[in-house]
């Protein structure tokens, strides 16, 4: 746990916060500026900043919950869609340096959030992006 960190008080229980869920690993919880109505957020209960400090035990275990959470809360809520999120720098978005994943429910009509115009993929940056990100992958 890290002293300094909002997301780490709220995710042992010293902070109060709106519990959708909770077990040994993670605790859910309602978005407090939230994107659409029940906007939630999946907080580990260990500290990572984001994706590249997580452990791949916690990792792991971050997607099935998101599938279990979509279920109920598609059920609870009778969104017709849901947008997982996850925002990892400054640059990304990311305000909270404590890992987590959002899960924004989606209605019938409603605003268009979690959207980007479309830009171009030239051939030759293609095949330099491929290059790059495959060596980089391959070691
Ligand atoms: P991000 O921009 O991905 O770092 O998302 C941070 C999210 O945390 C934002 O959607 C905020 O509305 C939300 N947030 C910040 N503080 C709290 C809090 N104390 N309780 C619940 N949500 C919060
Ligand atoms: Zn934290």
């Amino acid at each position: 746990m890290k002293d300094d960190c909002i997301f780490c008080k709220i995710a042992a229980g010293e902070i109060p916060a709106a519990t959708l869920y909770e077990d040994d690993d993670f605790r859910v919880i309602l978005d407090l500026g939230p994107a659409s109505r029940g906007h939630a957020l999946i907080l580990p209960k260990e500290h990572y900043a984001d994706i590249s400090e997580i452990s791949e035990e916690t990792a792991g275990k971050v997607l099935p919950l998101a599938k279990k959470m979509c279920a109920a809360m598609k059920a609870a809520l009778g969104c017709a869609g849901i947008n997982l999120v996850q925002n990892n720098g400054e640059a990304a978005g990311q305000t909270v340096r404590h890992f987590h994943m959002h899960i924004i429910p989606r209605y019938e009509n409603g605003p268009r959030i979690v959207a980007w115009e479309p830009g171009d993929l030239s051939d030759d940056d293609k095949i330099q992006i491929v290059e790059a990100v495959r060596a980089q992958i391959q070691g």
